[in-house]
């Protein structure tokens, strides 16, 4: 899978940042975590990137720990294993970005407690950041069907590649 890149509206995450680029590899975990069959627990983690003058870049995704508990439709993350993780990614000079999840459908959309937990997840946050992004990984091989959205307190902004 190569690069994905989307362009972002003006101070989506910060007064310069233009697009948004997920790296291959980042992309390359993501694609491998699809609940392809029925016996596959839902998946997820937290997206971490690098600034650049003009672009945020996602190079790593986490998956689920041991300590996750995973079912098929339900997700349920440790607080005390994510905020390890960022605190881990920062001194690693990576950037919290928002968090993803998989679904086991082909074109995956938010369920309306995905909206409200991602809006929480923001309101109660301490980040610079002026939105999170949520992405939702599907069933389908195509870029195109990858959900990416801005999500703050008060709205969700669907991204859609150039
Ligand atoms: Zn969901």
């Amino acid at each position: 899978m190569t690069s994905l890149i989307y362009p972002l509206p003006a101070c989506a995450l910060g007064r310069t940042f233009k697009r948004l680029v997920f790296d291959a590899r980042a992309l390359d975990t993501l694609y491998s975590e699809r609940q392809l069959k029925p016996s596959q627990p839902e998946s997820g983690g937290q997206l971490l990137g690098t600034f650049s003058d003009d672009a945020v870049q996602i190079v790593t995704v986490t998956i689920p720990s041991r300590d996750d508990v995973r079912s098929r439709f339900g997700f349920a993350r440790l607080q005390a294993t994510e905020q390890a993780e960022i605190d881990e990614a920062f001194s690693a000079g990576l950037h919290y970005l928002g968090d993803w999840h998989s679904h086991p459908e082909y074109k995956p959309s938010p369920s309306s407690i995905d909206v409200i937990t991602a809006k929480k997840l923001f309101r109660t946050s301490k980040s610079e950041l002026r939105n999170f992004l949520m992405v939702i990984v599907g069933t389908s091989e195509n870029a195109s069907d990858l959900y990416v959205a801005l999500v703050n307190g008060r709205r969700v902004r669907r991204l859609t590649q150039i």
